[in-house]
Parts: C-alpha cells; sequence; structure tokens
C-alpha cells in the first residue's frame, strides 16, 4: 500500500523524533516516528502500524484510483445529500447603517412581495420537497426580520408542504441582531426557526462605530440584549468583521458576552472574518463566514490569533474542514427578493451570472460559472483538494473580471493549516460542529 497524495506532514515542535500526519480527505491527525514514513515507502510496515494508517485513511491501493475517487468527490456528495439549502434574500433594506454595507447602490426599499413569496414555496416544493429532499433555508437581506411576517407566512406553507412529503423545513436568520427580540423569536420557531447568525464587529465602542443604527445610535447593547433573551430558545451563532486595525480588540467582544450570561454552552459558534476593501463592496461579510481566504500576511496572523482567542475562551469555532463553493453544489441556490436564482449571495445583480428564475427553474449555468474549474491537474495532485475545490470562484471574479480559473489556497493553507489543526488538538478534540 502507498501513502495517500492527500496527506500533509509536519515535523512535530516538541519531539523532534516524531511526524504529525494529517489526512485532508479523512481529517484524521496522527502523531507517528519519523521512520514510518521510509517503512510504508519500503513495504516493511508492521500489521498494527498498517492496520492503524489503513483505518485513518493515510494509505491507498492505488494512487490513480485515489485520485479518480477525488475527481468524483463532489459528484457523489450531490448524490447523496438529502438536503437542499436555499439563501433567499427577502429585502435590500435595512436600520442599521453599516460603515461598509455591501449592498451599495443595490440597497433600497426593495421587499420580497407576496406573490413573489408563493412562487418561492412553489419552487422548493416542486423542486426540492416532491423529490425527497429535507429542506434549509437561510433567510437573509438586507436585514431579514423586516420581512419577519412574509418569513412567517412562507416558511408556514413550507413547513406544512414539507410534512405532508414526510420531510423536514427548518430555516435559520442572517440578522444584525436588532429586530431578534423573545416576541418575535417566539412566533419564528413554531414554523421552524432553529438558529440564528449575527454580527458583532468587535467590542461596544469598535462595533458601534461601525454597525450604528440609521440615527446613528449604537446597536451595541440592543444586540446583546436580545441574544441573552433567546439563547434559550435557538442557537445563537457570532460572526463578526474585522479589519487590521480592529482585529486585536475581538477577544474583549468575547469577554464581554461571557460577563453577560452569553457563555460557550449558549453560543453555538464564533467565526470572525476580514472586511477587506474590494469585498466590501461586493460581498456581504455575513456570508463570507467560512467560504473566502487572503494571503495578505496581517490576515494569516488575525486568522491564527483570533481563532486561538475564541478556542481558549471555550467558545466553539469551525474545525478544519472542506469548505466547497455553493456553485459545485447542485441542491443549493439564492433567491433574490424579485425571484431571481444566483449560485453566491456575491453575485446578485451581476449581469450574466443570473442562474435562473423562480417561475422558469434553474438555466444551464455550468459554463458561465466554470463548473468542475478545479478538476485540472494542478489541484488533481494537490494534497489541498479536499480542503480547497478550486477556491472561491467569487474572488477569483474580482481579481480577473471572468471565473477563467481556480483561486488558488495554496500559499493560504502553507500559512495557516499547520497552526490550525494544533488548534484543534487542542481544544477542539470533544466537540463537533
Ligand atoms: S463564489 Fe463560492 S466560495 Fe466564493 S463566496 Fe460564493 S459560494 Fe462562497
Ligand atoms: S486551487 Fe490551488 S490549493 Fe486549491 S486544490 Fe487547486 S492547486 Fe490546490
Amino acid at each position: 500500500m502507498r501513502l495517500s497524495s492527500y496527506v500533509k506532514i509536519f515535523p512535530c515542535r516538541d519531539n523532534p523524533g516524531r511526524l504529525l500526519l494529517f489526512s485532508t480527505r479523512s481529517f484524521a491527525k496522527l502523531l507517528v516516528p519519523k521512520a514510518l514514513l521510509a517503512a510504508i515507502e519500503d513495504g516493511s510496515l508492521t500489521d498494527k502500524e498498517q492496520e492503524t494508517l489503513d483505518r485513518n485513511g493515510f494509505l491507498v491501493h492505488d494512487s490513480d484510483e485515489e485520485r479518480q475517487e477525488m475527481m468524483a468527490a463532489i459528484e457523489e456528495a450531490n448524490r447523496r445529500s438529502s438536503r437542499a439549502v436555499l439563501t433567499v434574500v427577502m429585502n435590500l433594506d435595512c436600520n442599521l447603517a453599516c460603515t461598509y454595507c455591501y449592498e451599495g447602490a443595490q440597497r433600497g426599499s426593495h421587499y420580497m412581495s407576496s406573490a413573489t413569496g408563493e412562487l418561492l414555496v412553489r419552487f422548493a416544493g416542486g423542486e426540492y420537497l416532491a423529490r425527497g429532499k429535507d429542506l434549509l433555508v437561510d433567510y437573509y437581506g438586507g436585514e431579514p426580520l423586516l420581512s419577519a411576517d412574509r418569513i412567517r407566512d412562507i416558511s408556514g406553507t413550507l413547513k406544512s408542504l414539507a410534512e405532508r412529503e414526510g420531510r423536514r423545513y427548518e430555516f435559520t436568520l442572517v440578522t444584525n441582531g436588532t429586530l431578534l427580540t423573545r416576541a418575535a423569536v417566539s412566533q419564528l420557531v413554531p414554523v421552524g426557526l432553529i438558529s440564528a447568525r449575527i454580527t458583532l464587529d468587535g467590542p461596544r465602542e469598535n462595533h458601534d462605530r461601525y454597525r450604528p443604527f440609521l440615527s446613528g445610535t449604537g446597536s451595541f447593547d440592543v444586540i446583546i440584549r436580545n441574544m441573552s433573551e433567546v439563547s434559550d430558545l435557538i442557537r445563537i451563532g457570532i460572526g463578526g468583521n474585522y479589519t487590521r486595525e480592529s482585529y486585536r480588540s475581538f477577544p474583549q467582544l468575547l469577554d464581554t458576552l461571557s460577563a453577560n450570561g452569553l457563555t460557550p454552552d449558549r453560543i453555538s459558534h464564533v467565526l470572525f472574518s476580514p472586511v477587506s476593501k474590494t469585498l466590501g463592496t461586493h460581498l456581504s461579510p455575513e456570508f463570507s463566514e467560512g467560504c473566502v481566504s487572503d494571503d495578505e500576511p496581517w490576515l494569516l496572523e488575525a486568522s491564527v490569533f483570533l481563532r486561538e482567542e475564541i478556542l481558549r475562551r471555550g467558545f466553539f469555532t469551525p474545525r478544519v474542514a472542506p469548505t466547497i463553493c455553493m456553485i459545485e453544489l447542485r441542491d443549493n441556490l439564492v433567491v433574490n427578493y424579485d425571484g431571481v436564482l444566483y449560485k453566491c449571495p456575491a453575485f446578485i445583480g451581476c449581469r450574466g451570472l443570473e442562474a435562473g428564475h423562480l417561475e422558469s427553474g434553474c438555466n444551464d449555468y455550468g459554463t458561465s460559472h466554470n463548473l468542475d474549474v478545479w478538476k485540472k491537474d494542478q489541484c488533481r495532485d494537490c494534497a489541498y483538494l479536499p480542503l480547497c475545490f478550486g477556491g472561491c470562484r467569487f474572488l477569483r471574479l474580482l481579481r480577473t473580471g471572468s471565473i477563467d480559473d481556480v483561486e488558488c489556497r495554496r500559499s493560504y493553507f502553507d500559512a495557516v493549516l499547520e497552526e490550525f489543526i494544533l488548534q484543534d488538538i487542542k481544544y477542539l478534540r470533544k466537540k463537533r460542529l
């Protein structure tokens, strides 16, 4: 047997005679003696060593066969998926005036109408529930809770439809948190609300500077009060957008959460993301969680620093895992407030990147979105392939003007992966997302 092509090998920091093996395919981690690599090469592994390495996904019979399996990995994930995920933009309106708001010229009093809501129900029912899929909807905006009544109507109907088909309907909110009162949540839980992702841009002073109400008043205290009131009803995840100047103050936010009773057992996850000049005008930082990356040295340092601060306080942050661009995931779609479909929230309003309409269904977006762009020699032989799958198409579009190639994350992984794995070993052994 041979060593898998999708293994990263790191020297062990406190034991020079050992190596840390990490499988980017199975996510297994093993500390092994250095001599083990030579034993794999010359076929002199003991039965026990071979069994352990094999069971954890470090060995393969045939490297070509393994690469072919990787080439089919997303197709297999699509085939096995039992759940469709829709990101639904309910409006482009907001009660905050965030300084970096991504909606720019699109922002305004644009709301999903009841007719479009009905089209959404018909589309989701026919396209997913009738095909035997569970349905998860992530309501998004603007501020989705400005459309709370419409969300309740749509969800009530979708939940009944799902139950009639023997399927499950649930939904989540990406919200600024200012309208997430106990009364609002109590009305939405019965129709499927399970969690909300709330944005806090650091401690009060920083947050209030970046995310004030339209009146100019700070929104931090209102959000913390709402979170405290609803954290026993739904799961609360926290996002936050940092800059080069602000990221070192974010640990204070974590301490403020705990001081207000929002302890790690009441928060499902914390994940901070950078606001960058280019991204800030195009992609909602709320959505960028887990999708994008950047190689600027300060960003690499900030992501390792903030992950450590989150984990060492006992909060959870996602472990090292694949981030597959949703363009590749067949049953993931974005629905804009006007019924136009997209494959990524960052593409909303981009001419030529529409993926269809609720009325007519999906169009053939394979060529315009360069589907399967990651199935090239450069990626096939890259140990990061199971984590990366070609990177973010939107970043590629921003940098080059078209989705003409992969957005390579090799230097990003080279810089941060070892640190992230060591953090996962130290803090996340017993927890799962
Ligand atoms: S293009 Fe893909 S990876 Fe990039 S933000 Fe959109 S869904 Fe995420
Ligand atoms: S885009 Fe770069 S990092 Fe990602 S799989 Fe391809 S070669 Fe590897």
